[in-house]
């Protein structure tokens, strides 16, 4: 495979944009290589400016869940932009929009429009704090919640990819009100809760994690943080940014059974577009500006073509009562191939999977159900992993610790080749 005009194309990137990259996971750093300049992408694949096309694992981080240019979402957009782009005035799209965020995750009564994941959960844990008047928060170790300073904080995704977690620039005071926990440890988070329960307004968490690579809570835990909340007073935020709409129709909520009180949102529900979006009991929400006190605002939120294009892909994945059974289905296989490889060839690894989300980890372990077994995970095997898989045609995040996303739009013969692919990356690494 040739990648000369990526090379060209990133060293010129590096002249004028930091790292050469507008989000830092989009290099490939971490994996000692370039990144591949995208010219464009159609269904389940994604064509590089070299003419390179991959089956596309990365569904730009999580949106794309129908798979890309979707010709119905395509067609949602050119006809709203014909009517003019923004208006920064109420829309009846937004209204709509709102109406089916509700409808498929009813825990959402009323949700307020932002324009990406790190807004929304921003905004989401300033109206925990004014509803309770407390200040502090728990978030999880390896969890993600975007790059608002209060998450910056043993930070999953790219923050743990290039050895930040903790970024510099976070004042130690904002430092100082975030908790962490660890994942599936109910006593780490009782423990908060017994030190500091009446000054907690908010636990933050991935309902099912994706930024430290597929993490899959268990039942215990999960409802254990849920009565810890309600007994404490303190507000139990989903983070669905990732999860929302792409586990299963009614989020990680719907397949836990647990309700949380507020939910953020984004990826999925803006049809690649950028869009977030933050929700729940419209007793906690009516503390929003301009109702209540709690203010946050946005001149681009709710803009009509991410409104158009998320409602479309919202309400495809809505009306057709098979798309789930499919993503499960196709996700199935991959782990099932995946799996088959690693055992025919003794090749020590973990693959975990919610719906269509994924992680094969390079581990010795049995299992992967914390973030300490994450950390064991052998960095430089995923490296080479990474690049043979690319080599043959298969784009994944370029780092251990993200999701994969398998789309409405793979076909079989993609899986089926994904499968093969793989299979021979172990193989050379082996
Ligand atoms: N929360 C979760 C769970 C995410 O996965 C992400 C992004 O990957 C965010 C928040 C931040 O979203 P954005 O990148 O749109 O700011």
């Amino acid at each position: 495979m040739e990648f000369t005009k990526s090379i060209q194309a990133f060293q010129e990137a590096l002249e004028y944009i930091p790292g050469g990259v507008n989000s830092p996971v989009r290099s490939f750093r971490s994996v000692e290589s370039d990144p591949v300049f995208i010219e464009s992408a159609q269904g389940s694949k994604v064509r590089d400016i070299d003419g390179n096309e991959y089956i596309d694992y990365v569904g730009s981080w999580g949106p794309m869940i129908l798979g890309h240019a979707h010709p119905d979402v395509l067609k949602a957009l050119s006809e709203t932009m014909q009517k003019g782009t923004s208006f920064g005035a109420p829309t009846l799209l937004e209204t709509e929009m709102a109406k089916q965020v509700r409808k498929m995750m009813p825990s959402i009564e009323s949700v307020r429009m932002v324009n990406s994941g790190t807004e929304a959960t921003m905004s989401a844990l300033r109206l925990a704090r004014g509803y309770t008047g407390r200040d502090l928060v728990i978030k999880f170790e390896g969890c993600y919640h975007g790059h608002n300073d209060s998450f910056l904080i043993a930070a999953g995704s790219g923050a743990l990819t290039f050895g930040t977690p903790n970024t510099p620039g976070v004042t130690t005071g904002t430092a100082h009100d975030t908790l962490t926990a660890q994942f599936n440890d109910l006593d780490s988070v009782a423990a908060h809760f017994e030190k500091h329960g009446d000054n907690i307004a908010a636990l933050i968490i991935e309902p099912v994690t994706g930024n430290m690579g597929v993490v899959i809570p268990t039942k215990e835990f999960m409802q254990g943080v849920r009565d810890l909340c309600t007994k404490h007073g303190a507000l139990l935020i989903f983070d669905e940014v990732m999860t929302g709409f792409r586990v299963a129709k009614g989020g990680a909520q719907s397949l836990l059974g647990i309700e949380p009180d507020l939910t953020t949102l984004g990826k999925i529900i803006g049809g690649g577009l950028p869009v977030g979006a933050y929700g729940g009991k419209k007793e906690i929400m009516d503390h929003l500006a301009p109702q209540g006190p709690v203010y946050q605002a946005g001149t681009l939120s709710g803009n009509p073509l991410a409104m158009a294009a998320g409602l479309t892909q919202l309400r495809l994945l809505d009306n057709d009562s098979m798309i789930y059974d499919d993503l499960e289905r196709k996700a199935g296989m991959l782990e099932e191939g995946l799996k088959n490889n690693l055992r025919e060839l003794d090749f020590p690894a973990v693959v975990n999977r919610v719906g269509s989300m994924f992680t094969l980890f390079f581990t010795k372990e049995e299992k992967v159900t914390s973030f300490a077994d994450v950390m064991k995970c052998d960095t430089k095997v995923f490296s080479d992993y990474f690049k043979y898989s690319l080599e043959s045609g298969i784009y994944l995040a370029p780092s251990q610790f993200e999701a994969g996303f398998v789309s409405a739009a793979h076909t079989d013969e993609d899986i089926q080749r994904t499968i093969e692919a793989s299979y021979n990356a172990l193989k050379k690494i082996k």
